[in-house]
């Protein structure tokens, strides 16, 4: 099924030109052919999920776009009586699916709640948020590879997952049909906390396992509070969420930050590496909440530095000016780069 929509309408940032196509598909077997029609054709092709971490250039009408609508949730088979295997369609949307979890007693994805867009597009930065990423309960998923144009299963070790990251956004084009993730009957209550956040609002330890639906409450909460669910009130919502990854830099730069700089070491093959907080560096360096270039429609969140938001009228030109500006800060105050997060489609 074809439908016409600028892409601003179909993004959370709500940028984005109309492009030449964009192709509902409604079940696995129509994603796959018709992706495959498409790439046959040579043209420019996007895969678009939620469109909730991507930034589309005005003019994209060259673009052909497969929006991923295919939906269901199977319970395939469990390794015991404590681990449930769910296969679930891409096209899931991903916080529905993690109420499901829920409220089925099943843990292992309860922190990731709020997260907007869908389940197929989260192996492919690895989504994570209060302690918890995909890659902790992901088993194998369905890929479409561009390369091959063939189908195939590729289980969690191979797909490179880190921090925000994983061998698809580093450049292996593709689509995702299906994710399987292995979740855990715990009694109703969730794997122990690794947020000292949920913790705090909790009023409970560290480490300490909570009831499934009051980690889902705590978390839509703090994000709300920070703009970081998508809400028609909360003009601080129309963002791609953060727009900087937290830069992972050695413990020697790590040194040369100020004593109050937030840091989380990390010891692994490199040696030890520490992971800091772009939302403090981009405070410290001069760019408050609120932040506007002169004329601009974009600005910094008023809930928070790290995300960048449309407050109407925004160009595509206009959000990657302002992160141009506050990576160039950043970089002279502190030397360090930050890295975008959402895709950004259609430029040069
Ligand atoms: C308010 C807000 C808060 C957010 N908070 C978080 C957070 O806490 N943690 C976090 O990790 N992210 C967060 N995000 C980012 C975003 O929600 C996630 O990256 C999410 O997984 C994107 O899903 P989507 O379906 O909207 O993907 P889209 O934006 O549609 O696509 C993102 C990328 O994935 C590709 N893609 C989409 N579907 C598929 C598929 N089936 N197969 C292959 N490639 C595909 C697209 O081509 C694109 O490159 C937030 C975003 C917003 C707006």
């Amino acid at each position: 099924m074809s439908q016409t929509a600028a892409l601003s309408d179909l993004t959370s940032i709500q940028i984005g030109g109309t492009p030449a196509e964009i192709y509902v598909a409604k079940t696995r077997d129509d994603l796959v052919e018709h992706t495959l029609e498409l790439w046959r054709s040579g043209d420019d092709w996007l895969v678009l999920g939620g469109g909730s971490n991507m930034v589309v250039a005005d003019d994209c009408s060259d673009l052909r776009v497969v929006k991923v609508e295919n939906r269901g949730i199977e319970n395939i088979r469990g390794k015991d009586d404590s681990k449930v295997t769910l296969r679930v369609q891409a096209g899931e949307d991903w916080d529905e699916f993690v109420a499901y979890t829920v409220e089925q007693g099943l843990a292992g994805i309860e922190a990731m709640s709020g997260i907007p867009g869908t389940v197929g597009a989260g192996p492919v930065q690895n989504i994570g948020a209060y302690g918890q990423e995909l890659s902790d309960v992901l088993l194998r998923l369905e890929f479409l590879d561009y390369e091959t144009h063939e189908v195939a299963v590729i289980e969690a070790k191979d797909l490179g997952f880190g921090y925000r990251t994983s061998v698809i956004k580093r450049g292996r084009p593709g689509v995702i049909t299906w994710v399987e993730l292995e979740l855990q009957k715990l009694d109703g209550l969730s794997r122990p906390l690794y947020s000292t956040q949920i913790a705090a609002d909790l009023g409970v330890e560290m480490g300490d396992q909570v009831p499934l639906v009051d980690v889902r409450k705590s978390v839509l909460k703090l994000r709300a509070s920070k703009g970081m669910v998508l809400s028609k009130n909360d003009p601080d919502s129309v963002s791609c969420g953060s727009f900087f990854t937290n830069p992972i830099v050695s413990d020697k730069v790590a040194r040369t930050l100020p004593s109050d700089a937030p840091r989380w070491e990390d010891e692994d093959d490199e040696g030890l590496t520490v992971k800091l907080s772009a939302a403090w560096l981009i405070e410290a360096a001069g760019i408050g909440k609120g932040f506007s270039l002169p004329g601009s429609g974009a600005a910094i969140s008023s809930k928070h530095t790290l995300a960048i938001v449309n407050r109407g009228g925004a160009t595509a030109n206009d959000v990657l000016q302002l992160a141009s500006y506050v990576q160039l800060q950043v970089s002279n105050r502190f030397g360090i780069n930050l890295v975008p997060e959402p895709n950004l489609i259609g430029f040069d």
